[in-house]
């Protein structure tokens, strides 16, 4: 395991407030080589890992890093949701409907939120989610 990647972890771990816990490493590590992994899909990979861990606490630690900012809950209309380290950047997502590959998109239009409703009913509006549904390349 690379000993600079874990400390950089630690150190988002802490400054989240958050205990730092071998399981939430291990979830920090597989979604940054993994991104757009549901909690099943990081349990079977963390487990070669850390064979104690259990698929509750792969769901719990994925809740509690998603509370703190660190990872981003996909929530296209499937299930499982698929979680992300790239936060913070108003970027949208590319679902493939035969087999759920997901990918990132880039702001539609110039900057966040990128897409101007026309009545926001007095809301201020910062982040706009966009999924875009189609076939991957793979599948077409
Ligand atoms: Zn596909
Ligand atoms: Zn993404």
């Amino acid at each position: 395991m690379d000993d600079i990647v874990v400390e950089a972890d630690t150190a988002a771990l802490r400054s989240a407030g958050l205990k730092v816990t071998r399981g939430r490493l291990a979830a920090l590590r597989l979604l940054q080589r993994m991104p757009h992994s549901d909690a099943e899909t990081l349990h079977r990979h963390a487990v070669t890992d850390e064979p104690t861990l259990s698929v509750q606490s792969m769901h719990n630690v994925l809740t509690d890093l998603t509370r703190a900012g660190l990872l981003r809950r996909i929530e296209p209309e499937r299930s499982p949701a698929p979680y992300e380290r790239r936060v913070g950047d108003n970027h949208h997502h590319v679902v493939c409907r035969s087999c759920g590959a997901v990918a990132d998109v880039d702001c539609v239009v110039g900057h966040a939120p990128c897409l101007t409703p026309s009545d926001v009913g007095g809301f201020a509006i910062d982040t706009a989610e966009v999924v875009f549904w189609g076939l991957c390349a793979n599948c077409r």
